[in-house]
């Protein structure tokens, strides 16, 4: 087995995957530019724009456990191929639940509301973040001084925060 294809989504070129960037030394949200079968290749950082080769994690960093067999996305649960279905279905439910979420948190606000999203900003949770790329968000999770969550309308992301150079 290469890498089970036990990931809610399926990765395709085009897609996102979580990865290490050799810019901004952190591992978050990428666009697949290249897949072989179906591993990513190369990426483009969704933070700084940087193109490189797919790591599934910082250099340094151990592997899963053995026995978890997923290619190191933080956002997968890992759901064994055989609760396909259900996992489906749940992961559907989490889309919608994830949707509403946003719409709640985008609704009725001022433009003047939301902040512009730039690499060197802190950010809190609950701050309202227009980026040029994916639109409208919410922050929704710090996960470290250099990592925060951010919720679009259509999924949530993991972007950089507090980048100085
Ligand atoms: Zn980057």
């Amino acid at each position: 087995m290469i890498y089970a294809a036990a990931m809610s989504k399926p990765l395709k070129t085009g897609g996102e995957v979580d990865s290490f960037c050799t810019k901004c030394k952190l591992v978050l949200n990428h666009r697949i530019i290249a897949m072989v079968a179906s591993t990513p290749v190369r990426v483009e950082c969704s933070t700084c724009g940087s193109h490189h080769n797919y790591r599934p994690r910082a250099p340094g960093e151990r592997a899963p456990a053995a026995g978890t067999r997923a290619s190191g996305s933080s956002s997968s649960s890992s759901a064994g191929p055989r609760s396909t279905r259900a996992s489906m279905t749940k992961a559907a439910q989490a889309a919608a639940d994830r949707e509403k979420q946003w719409e709640k948190a985008i609704a009725g606000k001022a433009v003047s509301e939301f902040r512009a999203y730039r690499v060197d900003q802190m950010f809190a949770e609950g701050d309202l973040i227009r980026h040029k790329k994916f639109g409208d968000g919410v922050v929704t999770r710090i996960l470290d001084p250099k990592k925060v969550e951010i919720l679009f309308k259509d999924e949530p992301r993991t972007l950089a925060q507090g980048l100085t150079d």
